[in-house]
Parts: structure tokens; sequence; C-alpha cells
């Protein structure tokens, strides 16, 4: 694909290229079957193998035991996951705790409080989300403690887990799904749309403890109840078989490239390169998460400080053949979302063009 541009969009997002060919060549046949991979049933051998592997990927790629980790391949996106975890899990005289560092985590909260005692225990939104909040104190009889990993819109992201005692841990990882090394174990049950670092939009993959799900209510819709898709491997209706299919093939190129730790790796150094740049140009841009620590490898979020400057940043950006990088529509100013698979190459570029930019009209 020789007139690839470098696209920061935030998701749907960048997919390694190996793993393009490889799903357009499902499309147009899978394992020889005269059929593409569009057609086939989910219930024949040909999907049932890909289903079963991507299964297993999904586990090994996060470090989590078969033994106590269940993978679930749902949709509704993360949104249907801000209502399908409360409904599953509050009764009457339960709630659930949740730490706000973004619009994310305030939509889950907000869906919570539609169905059930879902409490704000932390959140940092007078600071406009510029950190993730770390002052909380969790009731040992919360039913569970949500937070969201990684802040697409605001720009940050948990390096080290909150410390919630014995109450199952529950996050939302859509947008830093497998992109750092995390001991997942910690987590009760984690949850992502695919769209961003996982595969095409259309699927939403959780891996839960058993345990936690041994706890799910059952009186609910079964299409909404965790144990459905539990008992039936995710099969229980006609799940997204080509969106699976291509999460598959991310973990399998995740593992060919050496897994987590590599992946993590090139995040870090990729995330650096603008950071550096960012820091270096101050006085002309202003980088929008204020605690260091909490920057997002993923979503690199600024503004310029003479705002007048955005369209042309923007337009010369564009000329470069470097798209999406428009912050969210709430917050304004510029985002880079540098996921897994995107190119080091392109974000030299964009520092490049930092540097170049505020030179010029600095
Ligand atoms: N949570 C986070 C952290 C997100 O970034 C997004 C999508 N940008 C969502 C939830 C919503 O995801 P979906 O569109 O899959 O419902």
């Amino acid at each position: 694909m020789s007139h690839r541009i470098y696209n920061f969009s935030a998701g749907p997002a960048i997919l390694p290229e190996a793993v393009l060919e490889e799903a357009a060549q499902g499309v147009r046949e899978i394992n020889g079957s005269g059929m593409s991979l569009l057609e086939v049933s989910h219930r024949g051998k040909d999907y049932e193998a890909i289903h079963a592997d991507a299964e297993q990927r999904l586990l090994r790629v996060l470090g989590l035991s078969a033994d106590d980790y269940v993978p679930l391949f749902l949709q509704g996106g993360a949104s249907g996951q801000f209502a399908q975890l409360p409904l599953n899990f509050l009764s009457a005289g339960q709630h659930a705790e949740y730490i706000i560092g973004g619009d994310w985590g305030a939509k889950a909260l907000k869906e919570g409080k539609n169905l059930g005692d879902v409490r704000e225990i932390a959140s940092s939104k007078a600071d406009k989300y510029a950190y993730i909040p770390k002052q909380f104190t969790v009731s040992p009889d919360a039913r569970y403690v949500h937070i969201t990993t990684n802040n697409t819109i605001e720009g940050t992201e948990y390096f080290d887990l909150p410390n919630v005692g014995d109450v199952p841990l529950v996050a939302d990882c859509s947008s830093d799904f497998t992109a750092i090394q995390r001991d997942n174990s910690k987590f009760a049950m984690i949850y992502a749309g695919a769209q961003k670092n996982a595969g095409p939009a259309g699927v939403t993959i959780v891996a839960a403890r058993k345990s936690f799900l041994d706890t799910a209510r059952t009186d609910i819709p079964a299409i909404w109840a965790y144990k459905t898709h539990r008992d039936a491997n995710s099969l229980y209706n006609t799940p997204p078989t080509f969106a699976i299919y291509v999460v598959g093939l991310v973990l399998k190129w995740i593992e060919a490239e050496g897994g987590q730790a590599v992946i993590e790796k090139r995040n870090k150094e990729k995330a650096a390169i603008l950071y550096n740049a960012l820091d270096e140009l101050s006085s002309f841009y202003e980088p929008a998460v204020t605690a260091k620590e909490d920057r997002s490898l993923m979503n690199v979020t600024w503004r310029l400080r003479n705002a007048d400057l955005e369209a042309e940043f923007l337009a010369e950006a564009k000329a470069a053949k470097l798209d999406g990088l428009k912050g969210h529509r709430s917050v304004g100013g510029f985002r880079a979302s540098i996921y897994n698979a995107f190119p080091v190459a392109g974000v030299q570029t964009l520092a490049d063009l930092l540097r170049d930019f505020a030179q010029r009209k600095g």
C-alpha cells in the first residue's frame, strides 16, 4: 500500500499492514474453502478454528491463565459495557465505585447511575482531567471499582494501578489495550472496544476472572448476561465474525513482534519523541496534561499557545500526509493517537513539523 498516509485517528485507527493484507486475503477466500470469511457460518469448522484461536491468543497476550479467566467477544462497544457491567453486577442494596479521569469514565458513571447505585469516589474534572485522580477511599463492601486505564480524549494513562484492596477492579482499557505491560491478573474484568489497538470496529473484547463472573446476575435478559456468553463461548448469537478474525490477526501480529514487552518499549519510544518536542517548544505549544507521570503513550494531546494558528498547523500537517490530528470536539487543540501499529517514522515526521512550524511562526 504505497500511498498510505500517517493516520493519527483516535479510532477506528491504524492497523498493522501485515494484518490488513492477511485480512484482505481472508475476505477473498478462507482456508481454500471456496468462500469468503464473510460468507462462512459461525458454526462451521473454518470459523470455529478462527474463534478459538483468537480466544486463546487473547488470554496469552494479556498474560492471563485460562484456568482463572474467560475471554468474551461481545457487541455494543465499550459504551455497551458502561451499561452491561452494572446491569450484571448490581442488585438492590449493592453499589459500585468509579474513579473518573476523563469524559469516557464520566459517561460510564452516568450510565451506571441509570441502572443502580453507582458512586464517584474521585475525579479530576475540576482540573479538566489533566491528571489521573489518585486520592480516594474505596469502601470494602463496594461491588467493584471502575477505572478507565487510558483517557483517550484528554491524554492520560494509568502506569500504576490503584490499590482497591479486595474489591474487584474493573477497567475500560479501550484505548491502551495491549499497549503496555500490566499485571492483568489484578483486574476482575477488563473490556475494550476493538477499534483502536485491537482490530476493526464491531467487537468488544472482555476478559473476566471466572470467580467474578460467577457472581453475575442471570435474572436479566439473556443477551445482556455475561454468563450467557461465557456458557456459549461467545457464540450464543451470531458474533461479528470478521471483526473477531481481525482481532485474532492483530494478536498474532503482537506475538510475532515479540509480545507486549516489545510493543510497550516501542510505544514508550514513540511517545517520548512527541513529548520531548512539545516540552522543548513549551513557549509555543502547551501539552494538555499537566502531570507528566500520567501522560498517555497512546494519545498525545496539546494546544497551540496562539490558537489562531490551529487551522494553519492542521493544513501543513495534512500536506505532509499527517491525518487525524484534530483534538476531540469537546476539548479542541490537537491529539496524536499513536497506537501499537503506528510507525515511528510517522511520529518523527510529526515531531519535525512541530519544530519547523514553531521556528517559522514562533
Ligand atoms: N471508552 C474509551 C476509553 C474510549 O476511548 C471510547 C471510544 N473512543 C469509548 C469508551 C466508547 O467506545 P465505543 O465507541 O466502542 O462504545
